[in-house]
């Protein structure tokens, strides 16, 4: 279960939510940039909170050490990779601040902009998203998947899904509280932060270069991400195989007629075996594919009626769980 809203003792006003994962090469300098950041935010209590989703490369001793020099330094160990979202949902879980950061390790999101999306927000908006206006250094590859993907996304959703954004974002501690009651397995983060349905405003940015290191997002991970996006949050698939279904009994019934008149009026047959040999391969991959979607949405169910939790904590410094 998500850590209740316990009474806070001189909250912070502002908590900054990192996952990190094998960023070894990314840490010294984002540590360094927060810092900064922090010394720039007069009058205003800042925590950093990282979440360790299980990397394996030394980021780990890095966070403890960083810890131990600042108090406002907070860490989440994982006991395992448990994925992006499910850290970013622990740091949700337990960041204290009024207003809340989601920001990613790399410095491909830059936190000198913290401040404008916080001043947005005391504006009087809930969540204050930081939208790429521009995105350098990233693969043509990567850049016409993800403009493919958020629009086919609005396309099959109902809730409205901004476009070209990420988990960049400053949200109020009240849209936290409303997502930590939010405890589906196969999260999208994006498109929950809009189902809670608060005031929000775009703040345009330039996504920057990832500073060093590799993605951590391989095809095969952007891949699941995007299935869990359209499949949590749209049925609309379920609905394409009625659909299908509907078509092919319209056409079979059409096709039945058309050689019903052949046969009775006409001197023609159509020849037998290919014809029944087409409509069993059609008929049988229709099917197919309706299993397959009924099966994700099944296998989903599955996973959520195991009710387990989304991450498990191995270690902490400067933070009580
Ligand atoms: N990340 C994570 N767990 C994972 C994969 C990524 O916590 O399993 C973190 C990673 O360290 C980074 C953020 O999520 O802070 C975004 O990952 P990345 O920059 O590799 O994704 P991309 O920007 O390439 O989509
Ligand atoms: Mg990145």
């Amino acid at each position: 279960m998500p850590p209740t809203s316990s009474p806070r003792s001189s909250p912070p006003t502002l908590s900054i939510v990192v996952p990190i994962f094998n960023e070894v090469e990314c840490f010294p300098k984002l540590l360094e940039r927060l810092l900064v950041l922090a010394g720039r935010l007069e009058g205003c209590e800042l925590e950093i909170l990282f979440v360790n989703d299980g990397s394996t490369d030394g980021t780990g001793a890095l966070l403890d050490a960083a810890a131990a020099m600042h108090p406002a330094v907070k860490v989440l160990h994982f006991s395992r990779n448990f994925g992006h979202q499910a850290a970013l949902t622990a740091g949700l879980d337990h960041a204290e601040g009024d207003f809340v950061c989601i920001i990613d390790a790399d410095l491909q999101d830059p936190p000198e902009i913290i401040p404008d999306l916080l001043g947005r927000a005391r504006e009087g908006f809930d969540i204050v998203y930081a939208q790429r206006r521009s995105r350098t250094g990233e693969s043509w590859f990567k850049k016409a998947t993800a403009a493919l993907f958020y629009r086919l996304l609005s396309a099959v959703c109902r809730v409205p899904i901004p476009m070209d954004t990420g988990d960049f974002r400053l949200v109020s501690r009240r849209l936290v509280l409303a997502l930590r009651s939010m405890r589906e397995p196969h999260r999208f983060i994006r498109g929950m932060v809009p189902w809670v349905g608060f005031r929000s405003v775009a703040f345009p940015y330039d996504r920057q270069e990832r500073f060093a290191g590799t993605t951590k997002y391989p095809l095969m991970k952007m891949i699941r991400f995007a299935a869990d996006a359209v499949l949590s949050f749209s049925n609309v698939p379920l609905r394409i195989s009625t659909f299908i279904g509907l078509g092919m009994t319209c056409l079979s019934a059409l096709g039945i007629l058309v050689m019903l008149y052949l046969r009775l009026f006409t001197v023609y047959t159509v020849p037998g075996i290919s014809a029944v040999i087409c409509l069993i391969l059609g008929v049988g991959g229709v099917q197919f594919i309706i299993l397959g979607m009924l099966g994700e949405y099944v296998g989903r169910i599955f996973e959520q009626g195991k009710n387990r939790p989304l991450y498990v904590v191995a270690a902490t410094a400067n933070l009580k769980l």
